[in-house]
């Protein structure tokens, strides 16, 4: 599985079909495309264009619906880089992630905005490549993961290596936070980031392993369950 690719919406290489095809070769089951939503940081999609966007996946979501599941999904950099006021409800789509909440190095928003903004949105909300120990340092685990689970937010591990510090993923650098994880109705999910190396779409083994390791079987499910709900597949 893979929840977090980008393509030639966004800034990524390759296609979306390309990508399709590769995952297909690769035996992996589960893919989500999520392409960056319009922001100044990098090539992304128009609010013009979400549209257009959606009927791609979806097209072959439907032509490959026999040999992968694949799921919609889109980017949201939650900064100034970003005109976060005219987000739009995102319906249609299965989840939509959002970087650099609460990231002050990245010049994120905090979390408490996105609780703000998640009331006009119509698809779940995952954090993606958060850096949880440093960006919530200041913050009470047990607090932290009550807000997160009462306002039903995922956590994404990622395994790409522009998330990573002295060679560890931000999600075993955030130990404790995800061992106390498992006692919070809190989705978890995993993707890669893959933009430009196919091989990466392969490449979520080790967060796999980690939800493994802390017991996190159900905080993976519930991700699951959440993005499998309303939109006919
Ligand atoms: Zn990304």
């Amino acid at each position: 599985m893979n929840f977090h690719i980008h393509t030639t919406w966004s800034d990524g290489t390759f296609t979306p079909e390309i990508i399709v095809r590769e995952a297909i070769k690769k035996k992996i089951d589960k893919i989500a495309i999520t392409d960056h939503y319009e922001t100044k940081k990098t090539s992304s999609i128009p609010a013009k264009y979400l549209k257009m966007y959606l009927e791609d996946i979806r097209a072959l979501r439907k032509k490959y619906s026999d040999k992968i599941d694949i799921y919609i999904g889109i980017e949201v950099d939650f900064s100034p880089r970003t005109d976060i006021d005219s987000l739009p409800d995102f319906s249609g789509f299965d989840f939509v992630l959002f970087e650099y909440v609460q990231d002050s190095l990245w010049e994120g928003y905090p979390l408490w905005m996105l609780f703000n903004i998640q009331r006009k949105l119509k698809a779940p909300i995952v954090l993606a490549h958060n850096d949880i120990s440093r960006n919530f340092k200041d913050s009470d685990i047990t607090a932290l993961l009550r807000v997160l689970e009462s306002h039903r937010i995922g956590v994404e591990l990622n395994t790409n290596i522009n998330y990573t510090k002295l060679g560890e993923p931000y999600y075993r650098l955030a130990y404790d936070i995800f061992y106390a994880m498992k006692n919070y109705s809190i989705p978890i999910s995993v993707g890669s980031d893959m933009h430009h190396n196919l091989e990466e779409l392969g490449e979520v083994n080790d967060a796999l392993n980690f939800i493994q390791e802390l017991h996190l079987e159900k905080n993976f499910k519930l991700f699951l369950k959440e993005i499998g709900g309303k939109n006919e597949r």
